[in-house]
């Protein structure tokens, strides 16, 4: 089982997913210099395992600001669309060091999300600005 410290283990998806976001934060889509930071999409807070389709790369300051909220609907959409396109070369690359299993990491996010509408939670979105929870993310997680 990996430990929530391996940061190193993590650190290593960092390349892959900025090829994939063509070297931009995959919160604010501005360009990654060198202060960036895996980020489990689904917070490590819910669901403490490396899922290698929950990573996304993103800024220090973004990563900080969502802390371990989740994201508002334009970032699922994003993520989901991610993981459609790319979610089998992220397999191909990450399954030596993590769990790659896409239907997992959508079940398992899928799962945060009810849990987010059920207790009212707001979505992070980006900054100090959240969202009302909107329903229509739960139906991104049905298509794929
Ligand atoms: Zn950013």
């Amino acid at each position: 089982m990996r430990i929530p410290s391996d940061i190193r283990a993590i650190r290593s998806a960092a390349p892959v997913l900025l090829e994939r976001q063509n070297g931009h934060c995959f919160y604010c889509a501005r360009p990654l210099r060198d202060k960036s930071h895996v980020d489990h999409f689904i917070p490590w807070s819910q669901y403490p395992h490396d899922l290698g389709h929950n990573f996304v790369l993103c800024h220090d300051s973004c990563n900080l600001e969502k802390s371990d909220t989740l994201a508002a609907a334009e970032h699922v959409a994003k993520w989901r669309e991610r993981n459609v396109q790319w979610g089998g070369q992220i397999d191909t690359e990450l399954r030596g060091k993590f769990v790659c299993n896409l239907e997992t990491a959508t079940t398992v996010a899928e799962w945060s999300y009810q849990n987010a509408e059920a207790s009212k939670s707001r979505l992070w979105k980006t900054g100090d600005e959240y969202t009302d929870f909107d329903a229509a993310v739960l139906r991104m997680f049905q298509t794929g």
